[in-house]
């Protein structure tokens, strides 16, 4: 439901294009101390809300009107959130762990010692400054020293290995074959631009004709620290602002990624070869490790032809320039200050409209989560997730399971053979709760507490030959694509998993201590909005064993679209900021998922409680806390910016909609505040759009 991976250019770029997640945020810090405990706020704070506002008007407001008021956006954020918060919390508390364990002290386990010194090397910020540029060098020669384009492919495969970044032209990685998901085969994704989309590039609003005369000086800026004159950085600029627009000219868009037929094309290295033949593959493969036999996924076939072109047309210092600034767009956050400043000028202070670079410790934090998670994990898993919770959880979500499989045969609009086949993909599904059984094994990482850029290096190098090393072997359904400490969920369509880490079930969001209403609507929710994303748009297109394989009847599947576009079409009415409203083409799946999340969750809290003599509390009647509880994991705020970046890239529509959007379409919620026909919120039975 929620996202909470800081965007930009991250040091590895995995790039899961069947992972459906529940949402998007960054977060930061008011008072810094590392945190001993997590603190505790409740699933329903009554503070939150804002009992001025009528709820049939704007259930959003009703909830989380104290919320938004208690909680200003931190300098160093573009957005909060109680995911965010959370998220933070979680930060700061791991702060505490790895302050702990990054004491060069005896009686450390293996796991301590590789997070605490990895931990250590990030703080010794003092050491990255004074190497500048330094650990670029070595990279950087090797691009000089190309002769002729002959070399791309070697020095191209050099630079992925090194980075792992999708800075340069195209991405390496492996997955499970769409049709054929018991084989991981390997893939070549498009990559290769420095602005969040492709329509950064092309599209023609005085906006985005800004951010484009903004980019050129940041890239400019950037060649300087790296050396250039003046006028040599303007070159520069120009130059990787040519070749990336002619790449993203031939680059999907993001609704067009969402189907999955447009980014499946398996096919031979013989194929690639003569696709792009400037490219010398065989040296790219060997550099990386991919091993491209049998076959390759070529994601985006008409962006590897524009490829080709770029290499033909434009000249080899050309290509050197736009190698040298992926390499440093890549890298940026990991050099010294003016590299960290300039990049923070650009992709937050200015595309974000962030105030403040967020603190060291933040970014140490989440380098360790994200370079070394399961590790991060362990000491997380231990201290804050106790079996109970986790035992909890499963039954919630077999509950949700259950109520699925109920749902199925409830509705009218489904034929018998298609509802036999939902139900053997419902059959099939599984889920993972809190953290994996076998944990990673990092041991051939040998960190050094005095060499950050390394270390960054050395994991990078160990993931991409993870990824790698997945390539012609048989797939392990265990394996995790989020830590366990993320304050997040997913589903994943090859694997047909739904997947709840640790940190998305724990107070404000799941909550042992509060009554079942507000639970069922928050974490009951988010279960079922995963579960969801395996029959929405895009995950209905896969069946129970992972495959891309068409199991509807043509009238179910027309019927199911017609029930989508309602969706998409009640979503596309809702404005987002100056001229700018939700893309329901890209938010589809993420708001069939939020619609039918909750109405599995409602059903699971009606049979859990039925028996139970339910009473009214703090003024809510529990149908009402219910949908309280629900709303309140969505609380947010966010800067104008952001909002208009979001807009652009982020599959999930803004919280207030996720939130009023949901319940405009459901009948329970207009019986439990007894709202009137006219009510702002309120739809008749005719106009309810509803899928599952
Ligand atoms: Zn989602």
């Amino acid at each position: 439901m929620s996202e909470n991976t800081e965007s930009h250019p991250a040091p590895t770029a995995r790039l899961l294009t069947l992972v459906s997640c529940l949402l998007i945020c960054s977060a930061a810090s008011a008072q810094d101390q590392p945190s001993k405990n997590l603190p505790y706020s409740p699933s329903l704070n009554l503070a939150s809300m804002d009992k001025s506002a009528d709820p049939c008007e704007d259930l959003y407001q009703y909830a989380c009107g104290g919320w938004i008021e208690n909680n200003p956006i931190p300098a160093d954020q573009s957005r909060t959130s109680t995911y965010g918060k959370l998220y933070i919390d979680n930060q700061r508390y791991l702060w505490g762990v790895l302050e702990e364990v990054s004491q060069d002290q005896p009686g450390r386990n293996a796991t301590q010692k590789l997070i605490g010194d990895y931990f250590a090397a990030c703080m010794k910020v003092d050491a990255i400054d004074e190497a500048g540029v330094i650990p670029l060098n070595k990279s950087l020669e090797a691009i000089d020293s190309m002769a002729d384009s002959s070399d791309l492919g070697m020095t191209i495969g050099g630079l992925i290995a090194q980075t792992d970044s999708s800075s340069f032209f195209f991405a390496v990685g492996s997955q499970q074959d769409a049709k054929q998901s018991e084989t991981v085969i390997g893939a070549v994704y498009a990559a290769g631009l420095g602005l969040p989309d492709r329509d950064y590039y092309l599209a023609d609003d005085a906006k985005k004709q800004e951010n484009r005369e903004k980019y050129i000086e940041h890239v400019a800026a950037m060649f300087r620290l790296l050396g250039e004159s003046e006028s040599a950085s303007k070159v520069s600029a120009a130059t990787v602002m040519r070749i990336e627009t002619a790449l993203a000219g031939a680059s999907l868009t993001r609704v067009e990624r969402r189907d999955p037929h447009k980014v499946y094309h398996r096919n031979s290295l013989a194929a690639l070869n003569t696709m792009v033949p400037a490219m010398n593959w065989a040296d790219v493969f060997r550099a990386t490790g991919l091993n491209p036999q049998p076959w390759l996924n070529i994601v985006q076939p008409a962006f590897m032809q524009e490829m080709q072109a770029v290499i033909e047309r434009e000249s080899l210092d050309n290509l050197k320039s736009y190698l040298k600034w992926g390499l440093v767009n890549s890298r940026a956050q990991l050099l010294s200050q003016p590299f960290r400043d300039q990049d923070f000028a650009f992709f937050s202070a200015y595309l974000e409209g962030i105030d403040e670079q967020k603190p060291r410790w933040r970014t140490c934090v989440s380098m360790v989560d994200r370079q070394l998670g399961e590790a991060l994990g362990q000491e997380f898993v231990e201290r804050n997730f106790p079996p109970e919770v986790r035992d909890q959880a499963r039954r919630l979500s077999l509950q949700i399971q259950q109520v699925m499989a109920e749902r199925i045969d409830q509705i009218a609009w489904m034929s018998p053979e298609t509802r036999a086949q939902a139900h053997e993909k419902l059959k099939k599904m599984r889920d993972k709760i809190g953290y994996p059984d076998t944990w990673r094994d990092y041991s051939p990482i040998k960190i050094d507490r005095d060499d950050f850029y390394g270390n960054v290096t050395l994991a990078t190098r160990f993931d991409l030959h993870r990824q790698l090393a997945k390539i012609g072997k048989p797939v392990d359904l265990d394996e995790w694509f989020m830590s366990p400490a993320t304050v997040n969920a997913y589903y994943n369509a090859s694997m047909n998993d739904i997947n709840f880490p640790a940190g998305v079930l724990m107070p404000p969001l799941y909550d042992p201590k509060m009554d079942a209403a507000p639970n069922y609507g928050n974490t009951g929710g988010t279960i079922g909005h995963e579960l969801v994303h395996g029959f929405d748009d895009q995950g209905r297109q896969y069946d129970g064993d992972g495959n891309l394989r068409d199991w509807w009847t043509t009238e179910d599947a027309s019927a199911f679209e017609q029930r989508a576009q309602c969706i998409r079409d009640q979503y596309a009415t809702y404005h987002v900021i100056d001229d700018i409203f939700i893309n329901s083409e890209l938010t589809s799946g993420e708001d069939i998922a939020d619609l039918g999340g909750l109405v599995l969750a409602w059903q699971a809290w009606k049979k859990e409680t039925k028996a139970m003599d339910l009473t009214t509390m703090d003024e809510l009647t529990p149908d009402q806390r219910f949908f309280v509880g629900f709303a309140q994991w969505a609380c947010a705020a966010e800067r104008p910016e952001s909002l208009r970046l979001h807009a652009a890239t982020d599959p999930h529509s803004p919280p207030k909609y996720r939130i009023n959007g949901v319940v405009v379409n459901m009948p329970e919620f207009r019986e439990a505040f007894d709202c009137g026909a006219n009510a702002a919120l309120i739809k008749t039975d005719e106009e309810i759009c509803r899928i599952w």
